[in-house]
């Protein structure tokens, strides 16, 4: 891979990084146990505020295992692996790891994955 296109992935990687992290905060305070605290929750009722919890929690750990691909790819570029298919050793299309940067299999091992 061309170096300015490693500069470029990893740019994409910490911003990605520090999005997921400044979400994580922010969502923080959702996924705490579901406190009946009529004032606060106005109309809403306890199964709503608890669903909401679920989804937040659901939304949060999304976001970690993002997390944990995107340490990874990071790390994959510190290596000098990055873009190299983890199956096969072949290079990934720029292209794939442009839409997402975490790939770490070629469209052809990915494909076979999901057959
Ligand atoms: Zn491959």
């Amino acid at each position: 891979m061309h170096p300015e296109q490693i500069i470029q992935f990893r740019k994409q990687l910490i911003a990605l990084k520090d999005e997921l992290i400044g979400a994580m905060a922010t969502t923080a305070n959702d996924i705490k146990p579901v406190v009946l605290d009529q004032a606060a929750v106005g109309r809403v009722s306890r199964g709503d505020a608890m669903q909401m919890q679920q989804m937040a929690l659901e939304s949060s750990r999304r976001r970690e295992r993002r997390l944990i691909s995107v340490d990874q790819a990071l790390k994959r570029l510190e290596k000098q692996i990055y873009g190299i298919c983890v199956y096969c050793d072949e290079d990934i299309n720029v292209r794939r790891l442009e839409i997402d940067p975490t790939a770490i299999r070629c469209i052809k091992c990915a494909e076979a994955l999901t057959k």
